[in-house]
């Protein structure tokens, strides 16, 4: 059972008012973790002490600053094995998958020790006699609220990021993976200045209350409803707001490709994670010529993985986050079929503990549908059969989101289009996940705002000044 404290101020164990939250393991329900609350008046405080530790974290050395996070990097990686033990018992993925998080999370953290120093800005040319230049500075005191589906990989890219460029962070984690969150602040604690990390922990009202404190940005990966909260919160306080929220990512099987192979895709890119990755397939759209081929050999595949508890070594499949999620992603599915839609596999809630959902696929979907148009986040594969490339494209860009898209097509011509007319982030060709290293996206419509990765992150993590130096009036420096 891991006993997570808060650390305000430099201090561990500080705060914790609010009460206490329980986070139950989503294989059995047995209980995981317990975690503080951190009440509106410890949030305050908490953003206080923060920015109290501003200006001396911002005036070190960025050399020295990098030389902490490569530090900070070595510890994550010592701590390896228990960060992904914590997430696997907190969240339920596969011991594997979590471990993989943790692995990316250290790479991020050591990409940008190595680009935080290199960092500058342009000099400009004025008159002969002036000095002009630009110069990023670190924004101050960021608010980094995070999610439960991977998530030391993605707090290690937000805090990373942050810290490199000489801001303070107050980290939030999800209300699911609280313990995750402690003893990744712990590690990140044992090799930054006392005060340059706060963790504060709660659920929404706690990320809310951060989220309305006068800090500088608050960066937010979640969901599109609270990115949402978060920007009406940024508008009223002036802080930036940096969101990479949900989606609906689309997969597009165009004619005359193996339908083995895409089937295959289609299986990883929703089942992956049990869905539970913000650029999972959620949706897809095959050509007629192979649809059948390519529906009963998705319907085999999703049949076939082997699901478990996290914990054991060969599962693919584990649990959803909790029950809740699930009644979310199951309450889609059954509201789908109830509009026509047709169940080929899964589809029913497994007895026994636990919040395990299996691996659906569903045909004969439209794209009006909840499944089909909003992010369900679960392992659930709706297919939707098209006429033409044309027109699986024009379906796909319409979409309330605009996080990624997938296209399996042996096309150069069609794969050009795609890259054009799909108004999302990143479009993906022939591969479901995968890409080079420091990839980043802006995220489109309900799925965010800004780069939330890679080393555009440090842009958006520093605030450019101009600086003119002007030659005295008698011309004498
Ligand atoms: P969530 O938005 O419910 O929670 C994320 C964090 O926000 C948590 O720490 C939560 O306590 C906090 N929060 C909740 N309500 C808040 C409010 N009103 N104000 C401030 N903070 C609040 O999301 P989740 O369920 O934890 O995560 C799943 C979602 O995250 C999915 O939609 C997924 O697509 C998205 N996600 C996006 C990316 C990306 O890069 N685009 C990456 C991972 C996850």
């Amino acid at each position: 059972m891991y006993r997570v404290e808060q650390l305000i101020g430099g201090v561990w164990g500080a705060g914790g008012d609010g009460g206490e939250l329980v986070v139950a393991d989503p294989a059995d329900g047995s209980p995981v973790s317990t975690a503080p609350v951190a009440t509106p008046d410890e949030v305050a405080k908490a953003v206080t002490a923060a920015r109290g530790a501003a200006p001396g974290w911002a005036g070190t050395a960025p050399a020295e600053r990098a030389a902490a996070l490569r530090r900070a990097a070595d510890a994550v990686e010592a701590a390896a094995e228990e960060l992904a033990q914590a997430t696997t018992a907190e969240m339920g993925k596969p011991l594997d998958d979590a471990r993989g998080g943790v692995a990316a999370g250290v790479g991020t953290l050591r990409q940008y020790a190595e680009l935080g120093p290199l960092r500058g800005g342009r000099t400009l040319h004025g008159a002969a006699d002036a000095l002009d230049f630009m110069l990023p500075e670190p924004r101050g005191v960021v608010a980094a609220i995070t999610p439960w589906n991977d998530p030391v990989a993605v707090s290690c890219g937000l805090l990373g990021a942050a810290l490199v460029t000489g801001n303070v962070v107050l980290h939030k984690p999800s209300e699911r993976t609280p313990a995750t969150g402690w003893l990744l602040a712990r590690t990140l604690d044992g090799v930054l200045p006392p005060g340059v990390l706060s963790l504060l922990t709660g659920g929404a009202e706690v990320g809310a209350a951060l989220a309305g404190q006068e800090v500088d940005v608050v960066a937010h990966v979640g969901s599109t409803a609270t990115g949402r909260a978060v920007a009406a919160a940024c508008a009223r306080t002036g802080a930036k707001a940096l969101l990479e929220n949900g989606g609906s990512d689309p997969l597009i099987v165009d004619a005359g490709v193996d339908p083995v192979w895409a089937a295959e895709q289609a299986a990883l890119g929703s089942f992956a994670n049990a869905g539970q990755i913000c650029v999972a397939v959620e949706r897809v759209y095959v050509h007629r010529d192979l649809a059948e081929d390519f529906v009963d050999l998705l319907v085999e595949r999703a049949g076939a993985l082997r699901v478990g508890p996290g914990r054991d070594p060969g599962t693919q499949l584990g649990p959803l986050v909790d029950r809740r999620h699930r009644d979310h992603v199951h309450g889609q599915v059954t509201a789908a079929v109830a509009e026509g839609a047709r169940l080929r596999a899964g589809g029913t809630l497994p007895d026994g503990p636990g919040a395990f959902y299996p691996a659906t696929v569903v045909t004969d979907c439209t794209d009006e549908m909840a499944l089909v148009r909003e992010e369900t986040f679960g392992p659930v594969a709706p297919v939707v059969v098209v006429d033409s490339f044309s027109e699986a494209l024009k379906r796909a860009a319409r979409s309330p989101y605009g996080l990624g898209a997938t296209v399996l097509t042996g096309s150069m011509s069609h794969a050009r289009r795609a890259a054009r007319e799909l108004p999302v982030g990143t479009v993906k060709i022939n591969a479901v996940f995968g890409g080079a290293p420091g990839g980043a996206a802006q995220p489109r419509r309900g799925s965010g705002q800004g780069f939330g990765y890679g080393p555009e992150l440090l842009d958006e993590m520093t605030a450019t000044k101009v600086v003119h130096l002007a030659a005295p009036a008698d011309g004498h420096w």
